[in-house]
């Protein structure tokens, strides 16, 4: 099949600082891989915000089509998994940092990145979970396969609530019946956290604050994507037993905590990681999603931007002013 010129988001190299905007492509101009698929939606997350904005280099080489997330349908494929028609999306898989990725309206792509999007979801849904909302489903996984994390054995806490992990995380452990305690630094906000299913909310400061290596114990399990002192903080106050799902770093990179809470109460700190996530791993998560999560819920955290405006969307997500979660329309 032969492809008209479309347009992308393509990451160019200005003198050492990535620069992106949006280009006109051919075929030609896209990967040799196996699939190839017909794009509709994208999505906008933090890992986005920091390629297109150029606050970080995410991109290592040039050029290279932007964005960790697609949907669509395939249009035809070499591999014997995948026929033309199928609903396809990529989480990650490296997509934007080595891989051309999903602001473009067609791409092509190893097969073995795509995963089937769930029949009870439209594409336009699977991009609104996107990477964020399968990094909240793989926490979710990790905290309850800790074994001590369960419904009614206490308050779980999220930081970074109003962000797109931390939404999908209040909405999946609001439906499995946790109590959830949502941490946001924008208080106006609370009626949306508790929309989502959260019980109580508090002020990020509280979590950001330096204090002593071991307090009050107050939660049984925590989501974090804070990061720096907000997970140190997180550890510190974990009931014994208990166990901090920790996927980012908005805060801040950095760890400046002790070893107490793991050693004296047994606080385990599970590192999450989404991006080269095994197979098996993603379908579980994908399909928890599919059971657990209330398409009410994900309707109202999410809204639709065309790609013309990533660049001021990009802006706003590193400097987190996005609530909820942003899907991108790469037609226009
Ligand atoms: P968002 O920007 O949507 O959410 C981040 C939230 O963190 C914000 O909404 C805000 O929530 C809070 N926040 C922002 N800045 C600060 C700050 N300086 N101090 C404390 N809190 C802050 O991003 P995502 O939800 O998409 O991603 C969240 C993090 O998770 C990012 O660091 C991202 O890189 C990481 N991530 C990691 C993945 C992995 O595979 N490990 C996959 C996906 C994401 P509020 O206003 O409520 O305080």
């Amino acid at each position: 099949m032969s492809i008209d010129a479309f347009q992308a988001m393509v990451i160019e190299s200005d003198a050492g600082k990535p620069t992106a905007s949006i280009k006109m492509l051919k075929d030609s101009d896209l990967p040799d891989h196996d699939v190839l698929v017909e794009i509709v939606y994208s999505g906008l997350n933090y890992k986005d915000g920091l390629a297109i904005s150029g606050r970080q280099k995410i991109a290592r080489k040039f050029p290279l089509i932007a964005g960790i997330d697609l949907a669509g349908t395939v249009v035809s494929s070499r591999d014997p998994r995948w026929t033309a028609g199928d609903r396809v999306m990529v989480n990650g898989w490296g997509l934007s940092e080595t891989q051309d990725g999903g602001y473009s309206r067609y791409q092509r792509l190893n097969p073995d990145w795509l995963t089937r999007v769930p029949g009870v979801f439209s594409l336009d849904q699977a991009m609104a979970i996107g990477t964020a909302g399968y990094t909240a489903a793989l926490c979710v996984d990790a905290l309850e396969s800790w074994g001590t994390i369960k419904p009614g054995a206490g308050e779980v806490l999220v930081t970074g609530s109003a962000g797109g992990v931390g939404s999908v995380a209040i909405a999946l452990l609001a439906t499995l019946g946790y109590c959830v305690v949502a941490s946001t630094g924008r208080p106006q906000g609370a009626a949306y956290l508790t929309s989502l299913g959260a019980t109580r909310v508090i002020d990020r400061v509280e979590m950001a604050t330096k204090g002593p290596p071991l307090q009050k114990e107050r939660w049984s399990g925590a989501i974090d994507s804070v990061g720096s002192l907000t997970l140190v903080n997180a550890l510190a106050q974990t009931v014994y037993g208990g166990a901090v799902a920790a996927c980012g770093l908005a805060g801040g990179p950095d760890l400046p905590g002790t070893v107490l809470p793991h050693i004296l109460r047994g606080v385990a700190l599970l590192g999450i990681d989404s991006v080269m996530a095994p197979t098996a791993k993603r379908e579980r998560a994908w399909g928890r999603l599919a059971r657990d999560l209330d398409v009410g819920s994900l309707r109202a955290m999410t809204r639709i931007e065309p790609m013309s405006n990533l660049p001021q969307l990009a802006d706003e997500i590193v400097n987190g002013q996005i609530q909820g979660r942003v899907v991108i329309d790469v037609m226009c």
